[in-house]
């Protein structure tokens, strides 16, 4: 971890566990802090903490453009991609640019030169501001197939910055979210109370013992009944940073699209000290592992 910055990604292994109610009522209740909307095929981070504009910019990747009259036609090119993103149809080489991974491999190979590379807009950060919080989103075109580029950028950017970050990743286990949390210092696993949420916990926790990542999960919407998630992390003796109760109000607001540490005293609270023991498990975890 680097000296005054701290990166904490929040996962769960499917969308609606409240990864996002999560993430922006952290950042909301620490003083200075960056929000990273990684889940870039629906951003909804911003629909809660309504950041100004302040910057934007598109993202690229370069993909392959074909000189007609330099190609003869040889088809090394099409052999050497991977990805099926070329193919030699009726004396003119095609290029899916959907499924093109930007490698830029096919312009190497091409004993013709008749390959050059391509800007195309896949997406754009926006970077505002909201209260205490900036915020950066990354946005995916419709579409697209990969939003890998996006989060890598958005990555770049967060080293750049000091203080606290919270990074909402996208829900799953795909490179997506493995790109998500490549920088992160402790990853907090959002599970809800059924069987499901605990089948999707064990996706999320199998990709940071992957990684290597410390990590503690936050039961949410917790009722008195018997906890499959909970039971779960007693089993694989997974550290319980905190329990979000099963709370209409919390709901309600969530619903309506507020930031409940903005709108009561005890909700500021609740999320302060919750934040509070993910920073000492953070801390410990960075005496054990320096
Ligand atoms: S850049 Fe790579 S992935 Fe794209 S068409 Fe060329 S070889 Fe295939
Ligand atoms: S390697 Fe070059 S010359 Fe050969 S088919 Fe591809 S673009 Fe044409």
């Amino acid at each position: 971890m680097a000296e005054g910055k701290t990166q904490i990604a929040v996962l769960s292994g499917k969308g609606g566990t409240g990864k996002t109610m999560l993430s922006v009522n952290l950042a909301a209740a620490i003083e200075n802090s960056l929000y990273v909307d990684c889940d870039v095929e629906e951003p909804n981070g911003h629909l809660f903490l309504k950041p100004s504009t302040e910057n934007e910019k598109n993202v690229f990747v370069q993909h392959p453009k074909v000189c007609e009259q330099s190609c003869n036609g040889c088809r090394l090119c099409v052999k050497f991609c991977n990805f099926n993103a070329l193919a030699y149809i009726q004396e003119k080489l095609m290029v899916f640019e959907d499924i093109c991974h930007s490698c830029g491999g096919c312009a190497l190979v091409c004993p013709q030169k008749a390959i050059s590379e391509e800007d195309r807009t896949i997406g754009k950060i926006s970077e505002g501001k909201s209260q205490n919080v900036k915020v950066l989103t990354g946005v995916l075109n419709p579409g697209e197939q990969s939003g890998v580029p996006i989060i890598s950028e958005l990555v770049k950017m967060c080293r750049k910055e000091a203080g606290t970050t919270i990074i909402d990743c996208p829900p799953g286990s795909s490179c997506v979210v493995m790109d998500s949390i490549k920088d992160a210092d402790y990853c907090i696993l959002v599970a809800e109370p059924t069987i499901f949420g605990a089948s999707n916990l064990e996706m999320v926790y199998e990709l940071v013992k992957l990684f290597n990542k410390p990590f503690g999960v936050v039961l949410n919407k917790c009722l008195k009944d018997k906890n499959p998630a909970e039971e779960f992390c007693k089993e694989k003796g997974i550290t319980v940073v905190g329990k979000i109760p099963f709370d209409h109000r919390l709901g309600k607001l969530n619903g309506d699209g507020q930031i409940a540490v903005r709108e009561s005293k005890l909700y500021k609270r609740m999320f302060s000290d919750l934040y509070v023991r993910v920073a000492k498990e953070v801390k410990h975890e960075t005496v054990i592992n320096p």
